[in-house]
């Protein structure tokens, strides 16, 4: 039998079978879908003032916003040196006001129709000739007869989003505010808990019946906050419950082997290397080496910004496992980053006996077969390569840690791979954080962190400039002078052409104008992205050995290499990277005591010189929110210089769904909590799940078992988790 807000939408007045049809095109079908439908917007009615009020507030300073409703009486696009300015005019019972949009004149036209009445909220301004004015108002379209009735209505006035398939069948603002208002008076007392009890009450949350009844129909502010905060947290309560669970089935396991530190090999290994461990690295350095004694299998995230000196924290951690008898791999993204891994390493422990081999996809089959026999019968004891090595058979004799590195490249598929081939061995994963302190517990909850927060002593930050095309002739200069003091340079651009042949030329074609005319004295290179990574690495040694002055690259130029005298980096049409892409590439540079230079080289005079970082993309067209990001990433690569403070800055630009790329980055799609302004929500939530399942692990308990229904019940949930895990 149905419960009560199981019934389809249908039998609600004024809904029959048309509408319920429309409103199951978007996701409504029962009474309690719609119940869960909260408006997008509030405006508060007692705060509306007229015309003559909002004029007096004005001149007596007053610097708050207001808000006004008026009539649309007509509506212009001026224009001003050589920009359109988009103006309409309103009216209300006491007068007139204007509304200025200096961008999206063509958008916002087909906004504003005469007899038209809107909510404008804004900061009121009153112009030279005394008119009242609001600019880039927040705006609020009213049907006509609510605008009339309203004033007898409710204190705070919901706005609903009415999309096409609701409009489609006659529905509106009003009378979708009024068949939801219905609903909400009639169902909602009938909605059950989905919190165990214990927790609203410790938590002082929201009933979820006032939760529902406040989101559509708030009394005032404060009750509409506590309702907005108890959605947040239950929204992020479940999310970090499921990552409680999928934490305790990694904890549960117990390694096979022992391991102990053999001091003495890694001491004798620290007095080799050319330069001190920072604090931040020893630090990060003890708490895996607790892991790695433990019995059970280490799960680990190490976050560090490019350059920190990840890879010798890795290393080291390899030498501990490899002091015992057992073998250690290292996992990089791509063959030349092994490659340049495979030489470092091998440079660094081959003195202390340690046998490190090389196995990506490009080496001769005979090769090959060696590498893999020394794999399998344990002579190779550090074994560098790309994913390839989990993906094929490899046959290790005793593996004891995987090291994972750029975990970004990798994605979180490979790290699932390896824990399905029943690796029961420690984990350590590496990433410049392309991912915001704020949600690596959200998305790596299950792993521990481990962070690199500081740089090696002798770096100096790296200075970052923003420079229009016309301002090459002055950066060549610059790259010249400075090869004279031994500085070398990447001069990058990025292709995106379809066809090979196309490509090549263009890379050609570049670098045939570079070499003969503006860099005609200098040594150059050029690696681009239709060579084999032999070819690559080739040059990139040649380089590194200081043969160039000038590398040339037509692609990315692989994450992690490492050339300490490369100091400037030139990125050319930079508006084509994304931000982590940018700062990825400016850490190429700026890896040893000298001073670094990064120049972002942008086609569009305008971006370079504007300064604006403001995340504010309401009624923007399309295309402008484009140009409006592009101008910010660049502005704040010059602005800063941690990837930190980058990342939060290109969550923000892209939204979590889309940070660094796809699905992969593991984020959860969230529904009312933002990960980032909801930080304190996040963790007061994840505290609380955890300690939930620490103490119930099965969700035996009765007084949990809403948690269990609401898993089960929100079932395409946990299949989501479930692969990520
Ligand atoms: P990333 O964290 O980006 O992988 P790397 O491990 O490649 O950085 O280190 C960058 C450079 O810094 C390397 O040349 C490395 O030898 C050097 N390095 C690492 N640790 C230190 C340190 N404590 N002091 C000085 N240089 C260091
Ligand atoms: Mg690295």
């Amino acid at each position: 039998m149905h419960d009560n807000i199981s019934t389809s939408i249908q039998y609600l007045k004024s809904v029959g079978p048309k509408r319920a049809e429309s409103f199951s095109k978007i996701g409504i079908n029962t009474v309690k879908d719609l119940l869960f439908y909260f408006p997008t917007r509030y405006l508060d009615r007692s705060t509306i003032l007229n015309t003559v009020k909002v004029v007096q507030h004005a001149v007596n300073g007053y610097e708050g916003e207001v808000t006004i409703i008026g009539e649309v009486v007509n509506s212009e696009i001026h224009r001003y040196h050589r920009k359109q300015i988009f103006k309409v005019r309103f009216k209300d019972a006491s007068g007139f006001f204007e509304c200025v949009w200096f961008q999206g004149a063509k958008y916002f036209q087909n906004v504003f129709h005469t007899g038209e009445y809107f909510a404008i909220s804004a900061k009121p301004v009153l112009t030279k000739y005394g008119h009242l004015q609001f600019v880039h108002p927040d705006f609020d379209r009213f049907a006509e007869k609510e605008s009339k009735e309203f004033f007898h209505t409710g204190k705070i006035i919901p706005f609903y989003r009415v999309p096409k398939e609701l409009k489609e069948t006659n529905l509106g603002d009003l009378s979708l505010r009024r068949i939801v208002h219905q609903a909400v008076e009639n169902f909602a007392k009938d909605l059950s808990e989905s919190l165990p009890d214990y927790i609203v009450k410790e938590k002082n949350l929201l009933n979820i019946i006032d939760t529902v009844k406040s989101m559509h129909f708030p009394q005032d502010f404060p009750s509409l906050e506590s309702a907005q905060h108890r959605m947040k947290f239950e929204e992020l309560f479940y999310f970090e419950t499921m990552v409680a669970l999928r934490k305790q089935l990694v904890k549960v396991k117990t390694k096979d082997h022992v391991i102990k530190t053999k001091s003495d090999l890694i001491k004798q290994f620290l007095k080799s290397l050319p330069f001190e461990l920072t604090g931040a690295q020893l630090k990060v350095l003890s708490e895996i080496r607790k892991d790695i004694e433990s019995d059970k299998p280490m799960n680990r995230l190490l976050q560090g910004d490019v350059g920190s000196g990840k890879t010798i924290v890795a290393l080291i951690s390899m030498l501990i496992v490899v002091a015992n008898g057992y073998q250690a791999v290292l996992m990089a993204p791509t063959e030349i980053l092994a490659d340049q891994h495979f030489k470092n390493i091998s440079g660094l422990v081959e003195r202390l006996g340690i046998k490190v081999s090389l196995l990506i996809g490009g080496q001769k089959k005979s090769e090959r077969e060696k590498v893999l026999r020394e794999i399998t019968d344990g002579s190779a004891q550090i074994i560098v390569g790309t994913h390839a090595l989990i993906e094929e058979n490899v046959n290790f004799n005793k593996l004891g840690l995987v090291v994972i590195d750029e975990q970004h490249r990798f994605g979180v598929m490979q790290r699932s791979t390896l824990v399905q081939k029943g690796l029961n061995t420690d984990i350590l994963i590496m990433t410049a954080t392309p991912i915001p302190r704020t949600l690596t517990m959200s998305v790596y909850g299950d792993l521990d962190l481990s962070v690199i927060d500081e740089m090696p002593l002798n770096r100096k930050p790296i200075k970052t400039f923003l420079r229009g095309e016309n301002k090459l002739p002055d950066i060549y200069q610059f790259i010249i002078e400075k090869a004279g003091d031994g500085y070398q340079t990447f001069l990058v651009y990025p292709l995106i052409e379809e066809s090979e042949k196309v490509e090549l030329k263009a890379a050609e074609t570049y670098f045939k104008s570079l070499r003969t005319e503006h860099l005609k004295d200098l040594r150059l290179c050029l690696i681009h992205g239709r060579m084999s990574w032999q070819d690559k690495e080739k040059i990139m040694f040649d380089f590194a050995s200081k043969q160039y002055d000038v590398l040339v690259s037509t692609t990315v130029i692989e994450v992690g290499i490492d050339i300490p005298d490369a100091n400037i980096i030139v990125i050319n049409d930079a508006f084509r990277f994304g931000l982590s892409q940018l700062h990825q590439l400016r850490g190429r540079v700026g890896r040893s005591d000298k001073q670094a230079y990064c120049i972002l080289v942008a086609k569009d005079e305008h971006a370079v010189k504007s300064n604006q970082l403001d995340l504010n993309f309401d009624y923007l067209s399309p295309d402008q929110i484009e140009k409006h990001k592009t101008m910010i990433r660049l502005n704040a690569m010059v602005k800063h210089t941690s990837g930190f403070d980058l990342s939060e800055i290109d969550l923000k630009l892209r939204g979590p769904g889309n940070i660094f790329g796809t699905q992969q980055s593991g984020l959860p799609e969230l529904k009312y909590a933002d990960l980032i302004e909801d930080a304190k929500i996040l963790s007061d939530a994840r505290d609380t799940a955890f300690a939930v399942i620490e103490e119930d692990r099965q969700l035996a308990q009765e007084k949990n078992s809403v948690i269990k229904k609401s898993l089960q019940e929100n079932f395409h949930y946990s299949i989501r988790l479930s692969q990520i895990a």
